[in-house]
């Protein structure tokens, strides 16, 4: 049979559901380990109670919540459906077919697919040899069909962040009339030197064509209900709004994130211990013959290369589900203390 399907999405890849097996230890997706807190829990229960009626599209609630505790003012924020979904809308309303989009490879995978779902060139400027993006050679790709640029800080999946000073000369350089999008998906878990730290949020007021992406999907623990947001200009993000799917962001996600907004400091408790046993796992991986990355996200990255399926089956015989991105490396969550062990066992078995 054929169907009038867009002959341009042929070599899309087919969605593969992540494996699991019964005991085994899933470190493949950045989830946070611990299960809701108890206030998350209820809130999430009460809105239960409500799913007879629709959420409200504009999820006003946590908006301006948003805009209260980032210092801006709600039209300069956008909830969305995951931060993925946020991504998508910034694409959709700046790129179609014959535009291009700018981004460093190896990076987040919805990048070059959401930019071919729009009809548009995704551009993937290789990172540098310590896995950063390397923002000189992406401004140097910069041409007139650009009409949105990605920076994955920290970069999903190598861990690495580019640094405060390379960040801002690159703004400097780019168009003011061309978007930037910075995705900080794990921005809770970054540790920087005083030297390397930069304020995404600062660097707006400066350079109005950036936009800044956050999510409860990791550090809050929020993966499974879909929720984040988008920091922007407003007529960015009014033109992005539009372009949201209706009701998608669900009043149980909306309330989850305010509940998860109050318990902060129980979140970030949590956060702590894990970029702790993050950089004790970098470190003895290291130690174990791994050139791994500054790890500054909730996962560490072995680049393994070529070698790649090979290490991934290591640790697949080990009941350890990792995510292995073909030709690159392999790409390991920091779950929960007992992961730890075992991980670096298998690793030190596989070294290069
Ligand atoms: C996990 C992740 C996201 C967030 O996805 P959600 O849709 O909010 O769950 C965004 N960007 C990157 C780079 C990620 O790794």
């Amino acid at each position: 049979m054929t169907f009038r399907i867009r002959s341009d999405l042929d070599s899309l890849p087919v969605y593969v559901p992540g494996k699991t097996f019964p005991g085994a230890l899933k470190l493949a997706s950045n989830e946070v380990t611990h299960g809701p807190l108890p206030a998350v829990a209820e809130a999430i229960a009460q809105a239960a109670a409500g799913v007879n009626r629709y959420p409200d599209n504009a999820a006003v609630a946590l908006t301006e919540e948003l805009a209260k505790s980032l210092g801006v003012t709600p039209a300069e924020v956008q909830v969305g459906c995951g931060s993925v979904t946020l991504c998508q809308n910034l694409i959709t309303v700046t790129s179609g077919p014959g535009d291009e989009v700018l981004f460093g490879w190896r990076s987040f995978e919805t990048y070059p697919l959401a930019t071919r779902i729009a009809g548009a060139t995704p551009v993937q400027v290789a990172l540098t040899g310590d896995a950063v993006y390397d923002l000189d050679a992406m401004a140097a790709a910069i041409t007139e069909r650009t009409r949105l640029v990605f920076v994955c800080n920290p970069n999903n999946p190598t861990g690495t962040v580019v640094s405060a000073q390379t960040l801002r000369r690159f703004l400097e350089r780019v168009p003011d009339d061309l978007l930037v999008v910075l995705d900080e998906a794990y921005y809770e878990y970054m540790r920087l030197s005083p030297g390397h730290a930069y304020d995404a949020l600062e660097l707006r007021r400066e350079f109005p064509n950036l936009v800044v992406l956050r999510t409860f999907s990791k550090a809050y623990g929020l993966a499974g209900l879909r929720v984040g947001y988008a920091i922007g200009h407003p007529r960015v993000l009014d033109a992005s709004r539009s372009t949201a799917i209706p009701l998608s962001v669900t009043a149980a996600a909306e309330e989850a994130a305010l509940a998860s907004l109050d318990a902060e400091d129980e979140l970030f408790a949590r956060v702590a211990v894990l970029t702790e046993r993050r950089d004790r796992l970098a470190a003895r991986l290291r130690e174990a013959g791994w050139p791994v990355p500054a790890a500054q996200g909730n996962f560490v990255w072995l680049p393994a290369g070529e070698r790649t399926a090979e290490v991934a089956a290591g640790f697949d015989a080990a009941g350890l589900i990792v995510r292995p991105f073909a030709g690159d490396g392999v790409r390991i969550s920091v779950g929960e203390e007992e992961a730890v062990d075992r991980v670096v066992e298998v690793a030190a078995s596989v070294a290069p």
